[in-house]
């Protein structure tokens, strides 16, 4: 069995139980080096095997499960040894992603070859930097009266974006933007954002590292945001929040708090 596993987005406490519980068992961890704290690689057991998927191509990373698995193959006369004796539940391997896995994993032509292959995986939820970066900041996100969606995307890079879904197609909404990969592309980036109907002085910020030690975040504005990063050395590992929630001013309070409000729980009062 592969366990695909959100790692969470830096602080080594902030994978789920149930992620944890994983990597205690695992037989075979893969992961991505450049962006999980190899810190949450202290659980794993002494036997457990560790590779590092920033210096692997698909078919290695592939390469690793399918050899994991091969190995378990067992007669069923040795599965129900095994059960019997409540020993090893064959080999169990981890494929650590950063974050949550469903941002931006590359799991889908993973899973797409485990299919091919016959081995099965399923998915196990981490907390994504989108989440960590508004902790650095105690933001909400979906503030009443300000902005009540979250519109996740990136700048195209190496990677195409589809032409509907252009920063600068998302930005006429106004709406919080966060946006992943694109911390080396921030004076293109203002430009989209302003093209597309963000005023200057919008507000935004850039978390660098969000949750690690090394975290870092600064508010700006949408025009000050490439000199900002420019000012700090920041070029990767962080996020880019734009929208009036960065900054807060001007809110309705929220219904659901409201003593006037009726919610299935409780019974306003006028
Ligand atoms: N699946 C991940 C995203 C992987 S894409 C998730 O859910 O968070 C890699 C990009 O995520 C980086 O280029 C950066 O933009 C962002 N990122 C990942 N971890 C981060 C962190 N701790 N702080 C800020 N940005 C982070």
């Amino acid at each position: 069995m592969i366990h695909f596993l959100g790692a969470g987005p830096g602080a080594e406490d902030l994978i789920t139980v149930r992620g944890q519980r994983y990597l205690e068992q695992a037989d075979v961890v893969i992961y991505a080096g450049s962006l999980v704290n190899p810190g949450l690689l202290k659980s794993t057991k002494e036997t457990c095997e560790i590779y590092n998927s920033a210096k692997m191509t698909l078919e290695e990373v592939l390469e690793v499960m399918e050899q994991a698995e091969r190995e378990q193959n067992m007669t069923l006369e040795q599965v129900i040894e095994a059960i019997r004796e409540t020993e090893a539940e064959g080999k169990m391997t981890v494929r650590l992603h950063t974050g949550d896995p469903c941002i931006y994993g590359a799991i889908r032509e993973q899973m797409d070859h485990l299919d091919e292959l016959g081995i099965a995986y399923d998915s196990c939820p981490g907390v994504s930097s989108f989440c960590g970066a508004a902790a650095a900041l105690n933001l909400e996100y979906t503030l009443p009266e300000v902005s009540q969606s979250v519109v996740i995307t990136r700048m195209e890079g190496r990677t195409p974006v589809p032409a509907k879904e252009k920063v600068a197609a998302f930005a006429s909404h106004n709406a919080t933007m966060v946006l992943f990969l694109s911390t080396g592309l921030l004076e293109k980036l203002e430009g989209q954002l302003i093209e597309g109907g963000y005023k200057e002085d919008t507000p935004a910020a850039i978390v660098y590292k969000a949750t690690w030690p090394e975290e870092e975040s600064y508010i700006c504005t949408v025009s000050t945001l490439a000199e900002t990063a420019k000012a700090h050395g920041i070029t990767k590992t962080a996020l880019i929040i734009v929208g009036d929630v960065v900054t807060h001013h001007a809110y309705e309070r929220s219904k659901l708090y409201d003593p006037e409000f009726t919610t299935e729980f409780r019974q306003g009062v006028k």
